[in-house]
């Protein structure tokens, strides 16, 4: 088999997942975006599940990210470019160049720069709030009770436009409650801006909780390319 093949077999059992899930939920598959997360995979692998229909792309390392964008948009493909890792300050700038949804703004600092710089582009970028139901230090995403600020603090900011909520579900615990969490704290933060909608919750093994609970954006890597080997950049 062919990569290609490979993708497209991988692709078609993931979208009969999400179709199955929305099936169980009551809800319209054309509701869920698809993010296919390429991290540490080729820009060849973009091009050709692109080819097949997928639109969003996720990524989670500045340099592997920046330099597959200019590959694809020298081939000429411009997908829409998700910018889900951890966010450093000190990347916002170039992030600020090709990402068109930022899923990983979690503290006052990086909404800041990130926003400062996409002014500086001219460009608008989505930012999503990533909370985080994990105790401890080291995690990445903002307290529950910092979101309503942070939220504030997006949809306040040139270059930025709030788009809603991320998530990734703490690991050694049932992932389906957080989603609900995340899903009524949704609620509570639209009651502000009722235009951010987007729910990004659910990865390649708790997808299906995730559109129970009503995510609307999925990101998928390992199921859609593979395992994941060392990253690159
Ligand atoms: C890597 C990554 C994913 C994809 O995870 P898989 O389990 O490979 O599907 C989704 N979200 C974020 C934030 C990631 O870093």
């Amino acid at each position: 088999m062919t990569r290609a093949d490979d993708l497209g077999a991988r692709l078609g059992v993931v979208l009969a997942r999400i179709a199955a899930a929305c099936d169980a939920a009551g809800r319209s598959p054309g509701d869920v975006t698809l993010v296919a997360v390429s991290k540490t995979w080729p820009a060849s692998d973009v091009l050709v599940l692109n080819g097949l229909g997928v639109a969003d792309f996720g990524e989670s390392y500045d340099a592997e990210a920046a330099a597959k964008a200019t590959a694809l948009r020298q081939a000429g493909v411009t997908p829409c470019w998700h910018f889900v890792g951890g966010l450093q300050r000190n990347k916002a700038r170039s992030v600020a160049g090709y990402a068109d949804v930022v899923h990983s703004l979690d503290r006052s600092e990086v909404v800041d720069a990130l926003g400062t710089a996409a002014a500086r582009a001219g460009r608008v970028v989505t930012g999503l709030v990533q909370v985080s139901y994990d105790e401890g230090p080291g995690r990445s995403g903002a307290a529950p009770e910092d979101v309503e600020r942070l939220a504030d603090r997006v949809a306040a900011t040139e270059g930025l436009a709030f788009g809603g909520l991320m998530c990734v579900a703490p690991l050694g615990e049932p992932p389906r409650p957080v989603f609900a969490r995340l899903r009524a704290l949704s609620e509570t933060v639209r009651r502000a801006h009722p235009g951010a909608v987007t729910i990004s919750a659910g990865m390649t093994a708790d997808l299906a909780d995730a559109v129970a609970e009503g995510a609307n954006c999925v990101r998928v890597g390992t199921a859609l390319f593979g395992g994941r080997g060392p990253r690159l950049g």
